[in-house]
């Protein structure tokens, strides 16, 4: 199928073209042309599918084709995403394929003044990308007006309740026209996904396209089973042995991001860190530094692990194992991306197994190990919690409603260790 067969408009197939797409992603095979019959949609589609076309193209088509509005602009489309570079992906997104349109997109995100927004805002937007923390600020001073909203797109929705967005989202639901178009999507399906689905989508069509919760089959995935205090070393020679250019270290803590970035600017590695702590100057800067190759290794916590699209980006590497197993298929969904090639590595310490162990269950296979990591080899094995006999178990019943303190998995989570020893590297670097 070509683009050609979906009845796009010949500004939106000349835009398409400029931008080399020559065929549709699956996603947008089957969303564009249910979208353009006004249904309303719950997509399941990972990251890098090609799902921001999916839903911006029969959009602007939708606009396109109305009567065009009195000036200013009133707002017509919303599409509420959770990250800021996102939004701004998103935002660009819509300006691209818009191009020969005459339909205006802006976007509104916090962490930079909200005074030049505003000024944007009142010279008018068919299309509003927002973040939803600063979208009902605005809201709230009355400086954006929805009532003329006709589509809603909620984008990785699953994110945005991760991140706590869900009370906010009511309230900016809550100021929308009853009649609109409704579209979420969401790269997992959980029960509050569904629960949302339920109250926003109004019989929807659904859509899937990544087989649930599985990682792109074009990045290759390796476990090193490594101890906690050799990760540094073993990062840093792998990047400089293998003469990376571009890689994306995803870490579970702001504070290890600085803190790895400050090691590996150390070992004389270009390095940036990306996590919310920065200011937003500072993590527009860093991605736009990975992006143009200025800076080799970008240490981010999961506040990048959704919908950044950098272009054939080549390596990521887990330096820690993120808690929640999806977020691992988002962090390694960075690579591959739109059929090319990319490779997943994961430094997974024996703290760290039970993690592991959650994260193959989802993907339904074993990550392949690297048997010979250079270093003392490690186990990573799952200890069992203890089980409660039965006459524990029996004795807590009979406690009045009492609960005792759960038993602890016998590997706590708590590891004190901070060693700083690095025992040299058996394989000396060839
Ligand atoms: P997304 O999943 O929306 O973040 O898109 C992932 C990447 O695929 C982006 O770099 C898009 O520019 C690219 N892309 C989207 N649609 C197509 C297409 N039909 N052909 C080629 N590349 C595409």
């Amino acid at each position: 199928m070509t683009f050609d067969h979906l009845d796009l408009a010949p500004p939106l197939l000349k835009a398409l073209n400029e931008q080399g797409y020559d065929k549709p992603t699956p996603v947008q095979e089957q969303a564009i042309p249910l979208i353009l019959q006004g249904r309303d949609m719950l997509a399941g589609a990972q990251t890098g599918t090609g799902k921001t076309a999916g839903f911006a193209l029969p959009l602007l088509q939708r606009l396109h084709e109305q009567p065009r509005p009195n000036k200013p602009h009133p707002i017509r489309a919303l599409i509420l995403i959770p990250t800021r570079e996102l939004a701004m992906q998103v935002y660009e997104s819509f300006r691209t394929y818009g191009r020969h349109l005459l339909l205006f997109s802006e976007v509104v995100f916090g962490g930079v003044s909200i005074n030049n927004q505003i000024t944007r805002l009142t010279l008018g937007a068919d299309i509003l990308v927002a973040t939803p923390g600063r979208l009902l600020d605005l809201l709230y001073q009355k400086k954006v007006d929805l009532s003329q909203v006709q589509f809603l797109v909620l984008d990785e929705a699953d994110r945005m309740l991760d991140m706590g967005f869900i009370r906010d989202i009511q309230k900016i639901i809550k100021t929308l026209p009853k009649q609109r178009q409704n579209l979420l999507f969401s790269a997992t399906y959980s029960k509050e996904i569904r629960i949302l689905a339920a109250e926003l989508l109004n019989d929807p069509v659904e859509v899937a396209i990544a087989r649930k919760n599985v990682a792109a089959d074009t990045v290759s995935q390796r476990v090193y089973p490594i101890k906690r205090e050799n990760k540094r070393e073993l990062i840093s020679w792998l990047i400089g042995d293998g003469n990376w250019q571009q890689v994306l270290i995803f870490v579970r803590t702001k504070h290890g991001a600085d803190r790895l970035s400050r090691q590996l600017i150390k070992d004389g590695i270009r390095c940036a860190a990306l996590h919310g702590n920065k200011s937003q100057g500072a993590r527009t800067r860093a991605l736009e530094d990975f992006k143009q190759g200025k800076v080799t290794a970008l240490i981010a916590t999961d506040i990048a692990a959704r919908g950044l699209d950098i272009d054939q980006l080549p390596h990521v590497v887990n330096y820690d194992l993120p808690a929640v197993a999806e977020d691992y298929v988002h962090r390694i969904g960075r690579t591959g991306r739109a059929g090319s090639e990319g490779e997943s590595i994961s430094l997974v310490s024996p703290e760290e197994a039970h993690l592991l162990a959650g994260i193959e269950r989802l993907l339904k296979k074993q990550i392949p190990r690297v048997e010979d990591t250079g270093y003392e080899p490690v186990l990573l094995k799952v200890e069992k919690k203890p089980k409660i006999k039965s006459s524990a178990r029996q004795k807590r019943t009979q406690n009045s409603g009492q609960r005792k303190p759960k038993a602890k998995p016998a590997m706590s989570k708590h590891n004190p260790g901070n060693s700083r020893g690095r025992p040299a590297r058996k394989k000396t670097a060839s």
